[in-house]
């Protein structure tokens, strides 16, 4: 096995393609040289070393020390210099790099080679004794801190003791016998805490770096950084030593940092800071005010330290072209480092750069745009989770934070509003055309109203997969929950945050984004739908197999979805439509009354509300196809609670109200998730069947009027186990078909189809396929009914099964492919061998969750729907999918 790779002076033994032998930084080190740029010479040992050294107790495969020999060799023959020469010494950085770069590992560890010895040659050499010392000092504080754990305040402290005595206030007061002197006390330092003299045999030096970066790949900070990010802990580290330059020698020399392009806003324009006469890391140190690199950049910061373009103009020139030629070579933006010794340029690293959603829209679109990537290679290059970010409003990153409290970033986004404790207030504030946060404990579906009114939700306990969370989500609201630093008294309509007391119509602005909770109104930045962003999606669109719908009920919703590129909706859940003001008090007389001739009263009084509903929503979505689901209420969220609403009811009822409570009781269930519900509860009263297709006819009757184009419903039964319950269930709608075509004259072309939700569901799909003209596999009931898990409750014990590792992603948020999946595969197979052109969606929040899309690709479902914000981050992934 070889174990070194070397590089520099126009060639190298690796390439870039060789990330997992070499790491990025060694691999794209030799491909810069491959490419002839400026890169001081150096060697990679590999990745192979660093599991063989975990493997074997710490100790390094034979034939390695003589690898390592002949590297340094090579490279004192390119610079001219030899390790450990008292004459021209070659001087070293050892710099750790890992496949992706990773937190953790050890720092990087400069001017390696320097000794009593070797430091008086290095003055002579370079005719500055100054530089020289100082570097020496700086060896020995980063050796001793990286390598041998020596904490680096000790040496700052000795430092600062002796400028005190020597009246010296800047770094650069010290001559280069200063630095002799503080050289001598750390040295002694190290002796004293270590009980060992610092090393002064460079082959020492050199061996203990190397191993400490080895040793690093096995630091706690290392391995849990591994297991947050899904990093195998196989993959180990790579060791590269590289021949020192120096940016410190005086006024001609610099080191920095550049982006090809803008990594916050993606505008093409090289992007970048540097130091003069500084070394390594003091750019980011923060220790000295960086200046930037191009005039443009210095003009519009308003500096006046001179930029690196007017400060050195060839390096600048050089820079500059070496950084095109980086971009067209990767054909992506590039992060890098350089260093300017006495004015000639060098290239320390190169790697893609990390962006914001927003740069990285951009400059796909523009390198696609400039012939650097195909269309489809774009489209591959947004992350669609990431796209979140721009579909939201967002407080401006310049505007002051006043924070009061933060809480879960539970939907992201950021709105401002006057403080409401209540649903009614806040609808009632809505109608009067004032903006307000719904400040709760906690939301419960009695709230949607309110939620629906409000711009933002703010609570003060529950999670992530909190009814306030879920709902803001499905909304596309702003939420932060559990912000549990906050105390609420709704009786006096006050909340405490901070110390600080805030009444109902105080405004205050939430961060759905980042979880914050702030005082007053802050300045927001809106979503920008066109531009680029529109380009890329038409390009994704152009990829796509699957259609992409959407979640919704409401006018707004479906206009919103429509706006963002929904084709159609895949989910209509009626029951959200009942819990309006008027309409609840029907819904419960319905559910409550002891007869068919009451249930049918009520619903007589539901049916022209259902039709004014159904025909808007087929009119904002001219043209496209509608699923509407029947009736899937949880029985409990609709019931009364307490005595006010039962004595409400039981009025408009005429009945007793004793009499009533008795029946609120009876209709208690133990699970109501597996309870009265779904098409159980149509079979039972086939009558909201009847009432539902009606409304649902009758709407399209009138929508085909009024817009002159045919509507084409597509009427769901929910919670479906066994094909008899379907026929029954699908009997009536029927029915009511033929008796509205009657009635108007007008045949209406529809289907029936049903919600896969249920294990039995998915196995005896191909008899239900003989019934059914489409499946929609609800996943978020499939995943509770496969795993027999609760969704309410499962936060109690979801945490501990992440954290253990015993599920990777919540699998309410991302499906649980392995099993829920074969399940859906199960079905969408046995379905599609009875009717072969059986249509396939999948609804619920799976929906607009990228790894479920792909999973949907690969299964051959038709069409995805999810929430209308999450339409655009769907069509993305489903695009990506394809390709
Ligand atoms: P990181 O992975 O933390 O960026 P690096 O290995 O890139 O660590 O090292 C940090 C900095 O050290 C570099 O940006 C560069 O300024 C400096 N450096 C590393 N190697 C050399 C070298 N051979 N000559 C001069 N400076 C170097
Ligand atoms: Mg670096
Ligand atoms: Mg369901």
């Amino acid at each position: 096995t070889k174990w070194v790779y070397g590089f520099g002076d126009g060639k190298a033994e690796g390439t870039a393609g060789m990330r997992n032998l070499l790491g990025g930084k060694g691999a794209n080190l030799a491909e810069m040289s491959n490419l002839g740029l400026p890169v001081p010479p150096g060697f990679t040992i590999t990745t192979e070393v660093c599991t063989y050294y975990d493997q074997n107790g710490q100790t390094y495969p034979d034939g390695l020390q003589g690898e390592v020999d002949a590297a340094l060799e090579t490279i004192g023959r390119i610079t001219g210099k030899r390790f450990g020469d008292t004459q021209n010494p070659l001087l070293v950085s050892v710099r750790s790099g890992a496949r992706v770069s990773m937190p953790g590992m050890m720092d990087t560890v400069l001017n390696l080679g320097l000794n009593d010895a070797t430091v008086p040659a290095l003055a002579e050499a370079s005719g500055d004794p100054r530089f020289a010392y100082d570097s020496y000092r700086r060896f020995i504080q980063m050796y001793s801190d990286v390598v041998m754990g020596l904490d680096h305040h000790a040496f700052e402290e000795i430092l600062e003791t002796f400028k005190g005595e020597n009246g010296h206030s800047l770094d650069t007061d010290l001559s280069a016998e200063d630095w002799g002197q503080l050289i001598t006390r750390y040295k002694a330092l190290v002796e004293e805490e270590l009980g060992r003299p610092f090393p002064q045999d460079p082959h020492e030096q050199l061996w203990g770096a190397i191993s400490a970066v080895f040793a690093s790949w096995e630091s706690a900070r290392a391995i849990t950084y591994r297991r947050l990010h899904n990093i195998p802990n196989n993959w180990g580290t790579a060791v590269n030593v590289q021949a020192m330059v120096f940016g410190n020698m005086g006024s001609d020399s610099a080191t920095g940092v550049a982006f090809t392009r803008n990594p916050s806003t993606g505008e093409k324009a090289l992007y970048g800071e540097f130091l003069i006469n500084a070394q390594g890391e003091d750019v980011v140190a923060g220790i000295r005010t960086p200046q930037d690199i191009t005039e443009a950049a210095r003009i519009a910061a308003g500096s006046d330290a001179l930029s690196l373009e007017r400060a050195m103009p060839e390096a600048f020139a050089q820079f500059t072209e070496i950084c095109e030629r980086l971009e067209a070579h990767y054909r992506d933006m590039q992060d890098l480092e350089f260093t300017i010794e006495r004015g000639r340029l060098w290239m320390l690293q190169t790697r893609a750069g990390k962006r914001t959603a927003k740069a990285a829209l951009k400059i796909a679109v523009d390198m696609a745009d400039e012939g650097l990537l195909t269309q489809a290679e774009a489209v591959m290059r947004v992350d669609p989770a990431a796209l979140d970010q721009l579909l939201h409003p967002m407080i401006d990153p310049k505007a002051a934070r006043d924070i009061l409290a933060s809480g879960l970033p539970a939907s992201p986004g950021a709105a401002s509003g006057e403080i409401v404790f209540s649903s009614d207030d806040a609808e009632e504030a809505k109608a009067a055309g004032r903006a307000v946060i719904l400040v709760r404990v906690e939301t419960s579906p009695e709230d949607i109203h309110g939620m629906h009114a409000a711009e933002g939700i703010l609570t003060t306990r529950g999670g992530m997969t909190s009814h306030a969370a879920v709902v803001a989500r499905g909304m596309g609201k702003p939420c932060v929950s559990g912000a549990g630093m906050l105390r609420i008294d709704y009786r006096s309509g006050t909340v405490i945050a901070a110390g600080r007391k805030f009444s109902q119509g105080d405004v205050i602005t939430i961060d759905g984004t980042t979880g914050q909770v702030l005082a007053g109104e802050v300045p927001m930045l809106q979503p920008e739908m066109s531009g680029e962003f529109g380009r890329l999606m038409e390009w994704a669109d152009g990829a796509r197999r699957m259609a992409v719908r959407t979640n919704a009920e409401t006018p707004a919703d479906a206009r919103a979805a429509r706006a963002f590129g929904a084709e159609g909706i895949g989910l209509c859940r009626t029951e959200h439509m009942f819990f309006d003001g008027d309409r609840i008090l029907a819904v419960r007389e319905m559910i409550l009354s002891d007869s068919e001739e009451g249930r049918r009263a009520a619903l007589a009084r539901l049916l022209p509300m259902q039709r004014g509903d159904f025909s808007e929503l087929f009119e904002i979505m001219q043209g496209l196809p509608v699923t509407i689901r029947l009736l899937d209420p949880p029985l409990h969220e609709f019931l009364p609670h307490g005595s006010e609403e039962i004595a409400e009811v039981a009025e408009a009822m005429g009945i007793d109200a004793d009499l009533l409570r008795d029946r609120v009781a009876s209709l208690n269930e133990f699970n109501p998730m597996l309870g009265h519900r779904g098409c159980r509860l149509l079979v039972s009263y086939p009558e909201i069947a009847e009432m539902q297709a009606r409304a649902i006819f009758e709407g399209a009757v009138a929508a085909a009027k009024a817009t002159g184009a045919p509507v084409t419903p597509e009427i769901m039964v929910p919670l479906v186990g066994m094909k008899a319950e379907l026929d029954l269930v699908r009997a009536r709608i029927d029915a009511m078909a033929e008796a509205v075509s009657r009635e108007s004259g007008v045949t209406i072309e529809y289907q029936v189809g049903t919600m896969i939700e249920l294990p039995r569901a998915a196995l005896r799909a191909g008899q239900i396929a003989e019934s059914a003209e489409f499946f929609s596999f609800g996943t978020n009931d499939l995943t509770q009914t496969t795993f027999g898990i609760s969704r309410d409750d499962a936060a109690s014990f979801l945490g501990a099964y992440q954290r253990l590792g015993l599920v990777e992603r919540d699998p309410f948020v991302s499906l649980d492919q392995e099993g829920v999946g074969e399940l859906v595969e199960i079905g969408a197979e046995r379905g599609r061998v009875t009717r072969p052109n059986l249509k396939l969606g999948i609804c619920g929040e799976h929906g607009g969750d990228p790894d479920s899309i792909s999973f949907c690709e690969r299964v051959g479902l038709d069409y995805v729907s999810c929430s209308p914000f999450r339409v655009p981050i769907a069509r993305l992934a489903a695009a990506q999918a394809a390709l």
